[in-house]
């Protein structure tokens, strides 16, 4: 087998057993690798009901084939389960360093169920694998955990993906962090983890999957290099980060702020040109990638020295979506999170819920024990802190809106999430394709899983046809919405940054020169959908039916000013039409036998109709 180690680490934390998992190329094959390979494993081990939260709910660590290759931006890695925020199918993917040492520490991922007894952590070493003591890593936050792990194993060249005491005391928000800053953030998997005692994995190595022709790497190597160099977005990437898109976004009505109720605010204060302007910004990059689109703030306050990010998404959750303008407090909230790792978006959402609440005197100063106003910085921050401890009004805050309104006795669709995930930071008003996107994504409002706000901006896919067109219409969108889902989908498959601007053909021509296969653009595009429907099944497993695929009210209300005021998506008609396209069953939510079966998920099929 060439391009894959061939084999995952099984671990049963209820047993302290560490065995191999062979991975059969067929299999690989259909699933390619991380998120899909993932979900093709999990559902093999949940039942109808599972809690994300029981010993024997699966946690999986996933590589790629791209993995560890020679090829930029492609040291990604997926980490996947039910998500104990949603209840339903659960991915976050995140790049750094971490996903190359552990390719390189011999394993294509990790299978993980079971509950230690006491807190571990898991060490891999070019591949070995063991268990080891984290009783003093309990309860200390990233910074500290991994300077503990560095100290203690003495050894260069580890990457570590761990959790903070968000995922420790199972904060529904809580993600994994990896290399410090980096966030594996959506669906609450920290908490997972944490349900699991295990702290930390750590992964270091030498070891390389055989590539079938070396020759052909080298020349692809060169072509994507080349593609990268080429891109519009890579020097804007390089300098401003994902901050960049803070004005354009604004232009288009893109970015939501007071709780999704407004479109404008002053979006010149909260730019990537704005934060060069105000602090020391120096970037960080994923292994093997040019762009390095990541922010490190120096000199930031007093005790303080050097701070990882703050990204697009975590500076318009704690600033417009909060009414608040100032950096400052941004960078303070976005430090707190990365440290004790809880997710930027979600906990943004839920503390701009939480001033909409106040607003309106359903949560009053009595109940919070706090005055909780719009735009107050260092109460964005305080809100955060508790949120993290689990103190006071916090404790409910980091559950998510869905839980927040449930506890507030709210109409459930002021809660801005889907599925129980809160909403990115995209709106679903400027962009018809984006709403439809978020309402059938298949981890809730995610604005990665398809973010086709990227299309009627000019990024198309024309191999695929996937063309932009009227931003604000619905008729005719949801074809193009499903297979740019499809095509997206398979960056977390192959474990390919988002950003990487590489064609469906150079994809196909770099898998193939990796393993040896005759993949087509039309079958990586089958992939993305089988993909697809394998992680529908899941969550149509554990509950999930049509009714979930729906926007919350309140970002479907028509907003009164901006370039998208009075515009509204036509959910309904779009939806019939994704569900056409798609083939899922208009009643129940589930992707049609027969078409399960076109895809080659007999098994599946036979599962989910038994
Ligand atoms: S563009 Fe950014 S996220 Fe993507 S690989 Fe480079 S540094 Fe990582």
């Amino acid at each position: 087998m060439k391009g894959y180690h061939g084999r995952f680490l099984n671990v049963d934390l209820n047993t302290n057993t560490l065995s191999d998992m062979p991975l059969d190329e067929d299999l690989l094959k259909k699933y390619v690798g991380g998120a899909t390979l993932a979900a093709k494993l999990i559902n093999g081990h949940i039942q109808q009901g599972m809690d994300p939260l029981a010993p024997e709910s699966p946690l999986v660590f996933a590589a790629g084939p791209m993995t560890a290759s020679t090829i930029p931006m492609v040291s990604r890695y997926a980490v996947c389960g039910i998500s104990p925020l949603t209840g339903y199918w659960g991915e976050a993917t995140s790049g750094g360093a971490f996903p190359f040492r552990l390719k390189q520490a011999g394993y294509d991922g990790i299978f993980i169920t079971g509950k230690a007894g006491k807190p571990v952590y898991l060490y891999l070493d070019d591949g070995n694998a063991e268990l080891r003591d984290a009783a003093d890593l309990w309860g200390k936050d990233i910074y500290e955990a991994q300077e503990k792990l560095k100290a203690a194993i003495g050894r260069p060249n580890l990457g570590m993906a761990l959790i903070g005491p968000a995922g420790e005391q199972l904060a529904k928000t809580a993600g994994v962090m990896n290399d410090a800053g980096r966030t594996a953030g959506r669906c609450g998997l920290g908490a997972l983890m944490g349900s699991k005692n295990l702290k930390a994995v750590v992964a270091t190595g030498k070891r390389r999957a055989e590539v079938a022709d070396p020759e052909r790497m080298r020349e692809l190597t060169k072509e994507a290099s080349t593609a990268i160099r080429q891109s519009i977005m890579a020097p804007a990437l390089r300098e401003y980060g994902t901050l960049m898109y803070t004005d354009l976004g604004m232009t288009l009505s893109d970015v939501p702020v007071k709780y999704f109720q407004k479109s404008v605010f002053p979006a010149a204060k909260l730019t990537g040109q704005a934060l060069r302007q105000k602090y020391t910004v120096e970037n960080f990059a994923c292994m093997g990638c040019p762009i390095g689109c990541g922010r490190e703030v120096k000199n930031f306050r007093e005790g303080l020295d050097h701070v990882d990010g703050p990204e697009y998404e975590t500076v318009i959750a704690f600033g417009p979506l909060c009414m608040n303008f100032d950096f400052d407090s941004i960078i303070e909230a976005n430090y707190l999170c990365n440290a004790h790792g809880i997710d930027t978006i979600s906990l943004g959402v839920s503390i701009a819920y939480a001033m909409y609440l106040y607003e309106k005197g359903i949560l009053t100063k009595e109940k919070a024990g706090m005055e909780i106003t719009w735009g107050d910085g260092p109460t964005i921050v305080k809100l955060v802190d508790m949120s993290i401890r689990q103190e006071g009004i916090g404790k409910l805050i980091s559950q998510g809106t869905r839980k927040m309104a449930e506890a507030f006795g709210r109409d459930p669709s002021e809660a801005a999430q889907v599925k129980g995930m809160e909403m990115a930071m995209h709106d679903a008003r400027a962009f018809t394709g984006m709403a439809l996107s978020y309402a059938t994504g298949p981890r809730g409002a995610c604005h990665l899983k398809g973010d086709y706000y990227n299309v009627e901006i000019g990024s198309m896919v024309m191999e695929y046809n996937i063309l932009p067109g009227d931003r604000f219409d619905s008729v005719g969108k949801a074809e193009m919405v499903a297979k740019y889902q499809n095509w997206k989908d398979l960056f977390d498959s192959l474990t390919l940054c988002k950003f990487a601007p590489y064609t469906p053909t150079l994809v196909c021509q770099i898998i193939n020169a990796l393993t040896g296969w005759d993949y087509t653009p039309e079958m990586l595009l089958e992939t993305g959908e089988r993909s697809i429907a394998v992680k529908r099944i899941i969550s149509n497993k554990l509950g999930l039916t049509r009714e979930e695929d729906k926007l919350p009210k309140i970002c479907l209300e028509a907003l009164k000013e901006g370039g998208s005021a009075d515009k509204i998506p036509d959910m309904d008609l779009m939806l019939k039409e994704y569900y056409a396209y798609r083939k899922w069953d208009w009643e129940t939510g589930k992707p049609a036998k027969e078409q399960l079966i076109a895809l080659g998920l007999d098994e599946e099929a036979a599962d989910i109709y038994a």
